[in-house]
């Protein structure tokens, strides 16, 4: 078949499909980022991500993917040696483990069964335990398993035993899937990007933070130039960056807000929650059994345990090799029996009912199948 053909459905958990308005917004003429009109763009995803973060705090845009914010975070906050706890249930928080641990912190890691959310009175007690601890991190949508869990009761359960302690939040596959009320629920850093539930592409960090995580800021005498926080937030006072940044995923990101809002937040989490709950029914008659169970089960990533006999690679493989299917790889100690599929962005229930109709057809096949 010639290639000129070949249409890809991408289904991994980021980057996401992006809308055609979102595509055509980036072939806007380059304009430079120490103008008014680079303020103005600024200023206006500034006011949409406080509509969807819930909060008055300034949003830094920062130039890198997600995980240049989570390092912000650590390197402006916190000092070397200084302790941190880290709420584990999947990869991204053993990422966030290791990313801590690199950077001189040290880390205490809060074990949690894969495939279950953070328990708010265990996490609660381990903080209550580690008086030293100067922050907590928090995953709300851990993206290996496709487990979201409640920030806001563990916050609430968290500032019973500790006032001061500062809590981190990655809702980097969340923002723009779900709810995120940053000041109600009383987070200090929320770190997010373009790439996943935002429908925009990979390219620029979000990240906000609370008086009280900016009061211990001050206090960091910060080992970075690039991800120093103080620096960006006097850029961010004037709406603009540090340094030069991808421009085009701004006008990107502008458009993605934008349809994200004339759809309305409410009916955007819906439909990714209604997605969810598709890919529950369709799992039935599959054979796959999906990770996070309700009511923990992620509206925007699924992670799926295939059947013993079955490889997860193998059937990745035959649905790209067949169908043109991108979904994810399984992470971490489930690697072997999981793989994922992403339901957030530019996805519909055509795209899902495509996906199960192929992974029908390949798994009950000989080349799904485990090498002997
Ligand atoms: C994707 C992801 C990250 C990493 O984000 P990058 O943009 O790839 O750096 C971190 N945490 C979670 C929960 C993620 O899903």
């Amino acid at each position: 078949m010639k290639t000129f053909y070949r249409k890809e459905l991408l289904l991994a958990p980021g980057p996401t499909p992006l809308h055609p308005e979102v595509l055509k917004a980036m072939i806007s003429p380059m304009i430079s980022h120490r103008t008014q009109s680079f303020q103005d763009l600024y200023k206006e995803i500034e006011e949409y991500l406080k509509e969807l973060m819930h909060t008055k705090n300034q949003i830094l845009l920062i130039p890198s993917s997600g995980t240049g914010g989570l390092q912000a975070a650590v390197k402006g906050c916190l000092s070397m040696g200084e302790k941190i706890v880290v709420a584990s249930n999947g990869h991204f928080a053993d990422l966030f483990s290791r990313l801590a641990a690199s950077n001189g912190m040290n880390v205490v890691d809060v074990p949690f069964p894969w495939g279950q959310p953070v328990d708010p009175f265990v996490i609660a007690a381990s903080v209550k335990e580690h008086k030293d601890a100067k922050a907590l991190l928090l995953i709300q949508n851990e993206t290996s398993t496709g487990v979201l869990s409640d920030i806001k009761t563990i916050v609430t359960e968290i500032r019973k035993v500790n006032k001061e302690i500062l809590i981190f939040v990655d809702a980097v596959s969340s923002l723009g899937g779900t709810e995120f009320r940053l000041d109600e629920w009383g987070v200090d850093v929320v770190v997010s990007s373009s790439q996943k539930a935002l429908m925009a592409p990979p390219g620029l960090c979000i990240m906000s933070l609370s008086d009280r995580a900016w009061a211990a800021a001050e206090t960091v005498t910060c080992l970075d130039y690039y991800f120093d926080i103080k620096r960006i937030r006097k850029e961010a006072n004037r709406h603009m960056t540090l340094t030069t940044p991808a421009v085009s995923i701004f006008f990107a990101l502008r458009k993605s807000l934008e349809i994200i809002f004339n759809e309305g937040m409410k009916n955007c989490f819906g439909h990714n929650k209604a997605l969810q709950e598709m890919i529950f029914e369709l799992s039935q008659s599959t054979g796959v059994t999906p990770l996070g169970r309700l009511p923990y089960a992620s509206p925007t990533v699924t992670a799926l345990v295939v059947p013993e006999a079955c490889d997860p690679e193998m059937i990745r493989n035959e649905l790209y090799k067949k169908y043109s299917i991108v979904s994810g790889p399984g992470l971490g100690k489930i690697a072997s029996k999981t793989f994922r599929i992403g339901h957030m962005g530019y996805v519909d229930r055509n795209d899902i009912q495509m996906f199960f109709n192929s992974l029908t057809e390949i798994i009950s096949g000989p080349r799904a199948r485990r090498p002997k």
